[in-house]
């Protein structure tokens, strides 16, 4: 039987998903030998760049012409997508400042930051791959957790979708017994809103969770952000805090 045909992709982002990919050492020869990655500029100067695949693992925001073009091509190209990483899934930080009225004017934005010759760049405001294109699934995270990578091509590997917890951080970190930094300490947590999968790993660190791998599908929003204003929270702290991460996932 011939091994799925495989194509891992970066769009504008710091790599980092990719870069967990390439760290996940003691799997990659099992992996090589159960999929067949063709397209993968950050691991080889050798690919294929037309070949069908059956699966596309994409990084990064779309942020420019290029990108969404990209992104497109790789769609028309691919089986299934997978957006990777709290970027690709959400806009991630480069989102952050989207829908402010300086995306109004993109061009006074891009001189600002470039000085004359930022006007006229190619720079379009953020969005997550599903904005421009269908997307099958979403593994999160900033970065993604390396499990979670080769949970999804084992699952896929079974026919299956793979699953990941919808539960939020607070349910990871109360397993872990750890004192609460929102109830006990009066820290602005986002915990209570934000999917676990990373093992609570800031609050067990006491830092409190900043919201990166984006909402948590199961948290009970509505009250947990009650209990966040009763802590002497406002929402509008509430929500800068969590439009760092994920914009689109903020109401
Ligand atoms: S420290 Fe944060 S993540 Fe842990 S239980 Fe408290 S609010 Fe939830
Ligand atoms: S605790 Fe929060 S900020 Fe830290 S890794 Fe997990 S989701 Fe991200």
């Amino acid at each position: 039987m011939s091994k799925p045909t495989v194509g891992i992709f970066g769009l504008t982002g710091c790599a980092g998903d990719q870069l967990v990919i390439l760290n996940c050492e003691d799997q990659l020869l099992d992996l090589v030998s159960l999929i067949d990655i063709r397209d993968f500029l950050m691991a080889s100067s050798e690919n294929n760049q037309d070949c069908q695949l059956d699966l596309a693992l994409v990084e990064g925001a779309v942020l420019s012409n290029r990108d969404a073009e990209t992104l497109r091509a790789i769609r028309k190209r691919s089986k299934l997508l997978v957006a990777l990483g709290t970027c690709a899934v959400w806009g991630g930080v480069a989102a952050m400042n989207r829908g402010a009225d300086r995306d109004a004017d993109r061009d006074a934005l891009l001189e600002e930051v470039y000085g004359d010759i930022g006007r006229g760049y190619d720079s379009t405001p953020a969005q997550a791959l599903h904005e421009v294109v269908p997307v099958d699934f979403n593994i999160t995270g900033c970065p993604i957790e390396k499990e979670h990578f080769l949970a999804a091509v084992a699952s896929l590997l079974n026919g299956d979708l793979p699953l990941y917890p919808e539960y939020p951080v607070c349910t990871e970190c109360r397993m872990r017994e750890n004192n609460c930094l929102l109830i006990e300490r009066g820290l602005l947590c986002c915990g209570p809103i934000t999917v676990g999968g990373c093992d609570a790993r800031c609050p067990d660190l006491r830092v409190p969770c900043v919201g990166c791998r984006g909402p948590a599908g199961d948290a009970n929003a509505g009250s947990l952000v009650a209990v966040m204003e009763e802590m002497g929270f406002s929402r509008p702290q509430l929500a800068a805090r969590l439009r760092t991460f994920a914009p689109g996932g903020v109401a």
